[in-house]
């Protein structure tokens, strides 16, 4: 979206009330006088920059003031206009945005030192004010990368290595999965081109060649789902090029990686959900060990839908994602999904789920009260909230998930204290492990207790992952 103009950002408004766009039109001619003069090194107008995270907000459906401080995002940092000014020009609220974002922009995230640290932290604590400033952040971060072709080389990397160190991660953690895939791929196509570009060829091909055959299982679902009544819509997806590099990193080859091409099948309620999935494998021998239930068992950062692997037309292996409307507006947006479909009360909403619902927000929490020195904070973040997660579960069948690295400690702990506390033993798989055994996806986990048993072993720490179950550890050994 090179040559967006104003224009284009109003006809995407069509939902929006006449005061609203009234007071976006008026933050545009504010940021294009403030901004005059300025170019980017594109050599467009800077306006140009600031109107491309406003319009992908506005696309999101985002309240007017989120996207009055979207459009205003620089006047702070780059030109006369003051906190002040913005107050009193529009609102609190567009003031306390920007000057949020303005607190968390150009950090050098690349130097180790602590300064860097310090902001980085700052992020992660914006988070908790008010989960709008990252997503602003987020979109400004999207069109950077966007436009990366205009800068050096080595501001090329540093903003990639940045943009997966971080702002991948945290979109990710508020669920924001489509920029969380665009991020990662932009940033990836500069770390690595050569994978990039082989990958990206690959994948076409795979596409392709499994065009038809797609097409003819969709319509083939459809029809039997209209045939019985349960409204719903079916696209088509394929994993993003980071992702396949990844699941090829970890060994796999490209055939293995069932869900490179997905159907996503959409209707009304959880009750249609399970319908379909009855469907689907009547129609499609399924592959039993690759189903998930993440309806059931929710991933920390929201996500709901039902995974399974089918041998479609041809046996081809295809994944069906199937989910209601609304989880499918969660799966893409995350918390911001409330823009589209709860304007009104989107902003306590998002506010309240991330600190209620959101699993992430609790880990940040541990983290953040836990370490005063900066640098262990953002490793500790790093390590535990933006890492990959592994999924095991309890002999019941409950998911829990972990961050990748935990071990059997921290899923004790991630029971109960009382489990962790007492644990004398811990089997995965029907085999007795050490404690320190790593879990890997799909583990199944008994933890052995013994209420006579005294208690958590100081050299648990050590084995430990998560600062919780660390904490849980020096707190029993207080007692
Ligand atoms: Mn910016």
């Amino acid at each position: 979206m090179n040559d967006l103009k104003f224009e284009d950002l109003i006809d995407i408004m069509k939902d929006y009330s006449k005061e609203e766009i009234e007071q976006v039109t008026k933050a545009y001619k504010y940021a294009d006088t403030f901004h005059s003069g300025q170019l980017r090194q594109s050599g467009e107008p800077y306006i140009i920059h600031p109107l491309n995270v406003c319009y992908t907000l506005a696309e999101m459906h985002a309240d007017s003031d989120t996207l009055c401080a979207a459009l205003l995002h620089d006047v702070i940092e780059d030109t006369p206009a003051t906190y002040e000014d913005i107050e009193e020009e529009f609102n609190p609220v567009v003031a306390k945005l920007v000057d949020g974002v303005t607190k968390i922009s150009n950090i050098d995230f690349s130097s180790k030192m602590d300064r860097n640290y310090a902001n980085t932290r700052k992020i992660i604590n914006g988070l908790t004010e008010d989960v709008r400033i990252i997503i602003i952040k987020l979109s400004d971060k999207l069109h950077n990368m966007k436009t990366l072709q205009f800068k050096s080389p080595e501001k090329q990397k540093e903003k990639s290595i940045e943009t997966m160190e971080i702002f991948a991660p945290l979109a990710y953690c508020i669920g924001a999965y489509r920029i969380k895939c665009e991020l990662e791929d932009l940033a990836f196509m500069y770390l690595k081109p050569e994978e990039y570009n082989s990958i990206k060829d690959k994948k076409e091909s795979v596409v392709d060649k499994s065009d038809n055959l797609l097409k003819e299982m969709l319509v083939t679902i459809h029809n039997i789902l209209n045939d019985r009544n349960i409204p719903n819509e079916i696209k088509f997806k394929t994993k993003n090029i980071y992702g396949i590099y990844k699941k090829l990193n970890e060994g796999n080859k490209l055939p293995d990686i069932h869900d490179l091409l997905a159907l996503r099948v959409m209707v009304e309620n959880i009750n249609d959900c399970y319908q379909t999935l009855g469907v689907i494998h009547s129609k499609y021998r399924p592959l039993n060990t690759k189903f998930k239930d993440y309806i059931y068992n929710p991933k920390s950062n929201m996500y709901r839908s039902l995974h399974t692997t089918v041998f479609g037309e041809e046996d081809r292996l295809i994944q069906a994602r199937i989910r209601t409307f609304e989880m499918d507006a969660i799966a893409s947006y995350g918390l911001s999904a409330y823009w589209y479909y709860n304007k009104n009360q989107a902003t306590e909403k998002m506010q309240d789920d991330l600190k209620t619902k959101w699993k992430s927000y609790d880990a940040f929490m541990e983290i953040k009260n836990d370490f005063d020195d900066n640098e262990e904070f953002v490793t500790r973040v790093k390590n535990e909230v933006f890492s990959s997660k592994v999924y095991v579960y309890t002999p019941r069948g409950d998911m829990i998930e972990l961050p990748k690295g935990a071990t059997v400690v921290d899923f004790a702990y991630k029971i109960h204290t009382d489990v962790g506390n007492t644990m004398v033993s811990a089997v995965v798989n029907d085999e007795v492990v050490p404690i320190g055994y790593e879990l890997k996806n799909n583990d199944i986990v008994r933890i052995i207790t013994d209420d006579l048993s005294y208690g958590s072993r100081e050299g648990w720490i050590n084995n430990a992952h998560t600062s919780y179950a660390k904490r849980k550890i020096k707190e029993f050994k207080k007692k």
